[in-house]
């Protein structure tokens, strides 16, 4: 039987029987797994804080034929003020989403642990601003999948020479103005126009530390534009359609 102690993230669960749950968890040392929770829903089991969604804790887990089975849990950081509001409850929930859908089983992946660890603590301090730590998070959970927004040179042509006005969703970044009128057969797809602030904001989102990304103004038109670039460019290159977004722009038009 192997037995192994790892830090993790509770991403979702779903309940199994009459106490028990299922976790997926993106841990530290392992990648992401699933873990049955035995009788974690019972009022006194020492593994019921452990089990709830966004929870970081310490787990010592033996690996059945299925499934990993938690046998001791020690909570770290409960980021509580998430659950208070709403708003906050659904951008962590699509946080946790999008680090599921870009981890795999037995893969470690460390820097995508840390980065939802720091993002689901600045989301509960209410240090940073919720809007700008979802595209700090989005742009840094992509680089670390191997999707870094390219902002430097041109993805057709690879010169570096201008100030870029156009953003290919799928090369993965801004194209010149030669290569966007160039029509012989290649194919940029969708492509968003992108100014020269938005892609020094992206820069400034990418490579600041997500403890410092209150640093710097990000005004209103730029924002937007992020925004729309990031999402279509995660759905494209996930593949995959997000429900905990559809669910946070009805938060979001509510609270407007
Ligand atoms: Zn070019």
């Amino acid at each position: 039987m192997s037995i192994s102690k790892t830090e993790g993230i509770v991403l979702r669960y779903t309940n199994l029987g009459e106490a028990d749950k299922i976790l997926t968890i993106l841990t530290r040392n392992n990648g992401k797994i699933k873990a049955i929770a035995k009788g974690c829903r019972k009022p006194k089991s020492s593994l019921l804080s452990s089990s709830e969604v966004f929870v970081f804790s310490e787990f010592i887990l033996y690996k059945g034929t299925n499934f990993y089975h938690i046998s001791q849990a020690v909570t770290r950081e409960t980021f509580y003020n998430i659950r208070k509001d709403l708003l906050r409850l659904s951008y962590a929930t699509y946080f946790a989403e999008l680090a599921e859908a870009v981890s795999d089983e037995g893969i470690p992946g460390e820097r995508l642990f840390l980065l939802l660890a720091k993002t689901l603590y600045y989301l509960s301090t209410e240090e940073i601003p919720m809007g700008i730590l979802s595209l700090g998070y989005r742009l840094k959970l992509m680089d670390i999948s191997g999707y870094r927004p390219n902002i430097v040179r041109c993805a057709v042509c690879r010169k570096s020479s201008e100030a870029y006005t156009r953003f290919s969703i799928d090369l993965g970044g801004v194209i010149c103005s030669n290569c966007s009128a160039d029509e012989n057969g290649r194919k940029t797809g969708e492509v968003f126009t992108i100014s020269q602030g938005t892609a020094e904001a992206i820069k400034f989102l990418l490579n600041t530390e997500i403890s410092r990304l209150n640093t710097k103004k990000i005004d209103n038109t730029i924002f937007n534009e992020i925004e729309r670039i990031t999402r279509s460019f995660i759905q494209n290159h996930l593949g995959k359609r997000f429900k905990s977004l559809d669910f946070l722009d009805s938060m979001k038009d509510l609270n407007s």
